[in-house]
């Protein structure tokens, strides 16, 4: 039987991570499952092989395996090591940062197909407001497969509802022509009215 999905989405400081962790965390202890927490490498915010929420409130930090981010496939004899190592099966996949992740759709189809529940969380909009990487993708798989989506939601410092992650480069925000992933960028989350994006084409 093939495993269901849970996508958990939303802007910066919406949560996303503190309710992954909670997740796998109920998981854990009630449903007692098995659940292998991954993380892509390309990952900065964390420390190695950790995968930590900035909400204090929350599970805090949870060990991670890694892997790279533009090879997610090298993932997949963790999943059969860990198999082999506890004998029985991985009942759940979760995946922090899933917008780095290249070959997303393929990489966790694959895992529904063989059985796993996957839980997801990410960014669907980069910097200049558009998809971020194949985040938005998985939406079929959760429709397909059954599952859910879960939107995490965040505020302007207005009050208003944040759709978008403006990034700030010594204070002011970043042109639309800086590159996608960029280190030790700083991010708010903004409100249609205060989202800026220099040079923005349309
Ligand atoms: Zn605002």
């Amino acid at each position: 039987m093939p495993g269901k999905l849970e996508l958990i989405v939303g802007p910066m400081r919406s949560n996303k991570t503190a309710e992954l962790l909670r997740r796998i965390e109920i998981r854990r202890a009630y449903a007692k499952q098995h659940v292998l927490l991954l993380k892509p490498s390309a990952d900065t915010k964390s420390a190695c092989g950790l995968v930590e929420s900035r909400n204090h409130n929350g599970c805090g930090k949870m060990e991670a395996a890694e892997f790279p981010a533009n090879n997610p496939w090298a993932a997949l004899p963790i999943v059969a090591a860990t198999e082999q190592r506890i004998g029985k099966r991985v009942e759940c996949v979760a995946l922090d940062e899933g917008q780095f992740v290249t070959d997303l759709f393929c990489f966790t189809k694959r895992l529904l197909d063989s059985g796993h529940d996957v839980m997801v969380s990410g960014l669907e909009l980069d910097f200049r407001g558009m998809p971020f990487g194949e985040m938005l993708n998985l939406s079929w798989l959760v429709r397909t497969y059954a599952g859910n989506i879960t939107e995490m939601v965040a505020y302007c410092s207005c009050g208003a509802k944040a759709l978008y992650p403006q990034r700030l480069v010594e204070g002011r925000p970043a042109a639309y022509d800086s590159p996608i992933i960029a280190a030790g960028d700083f991010y708010e989350p903004r409100c249609e009215e205060h989202f800026i994006l220099p040079g923005r084409p349309h």
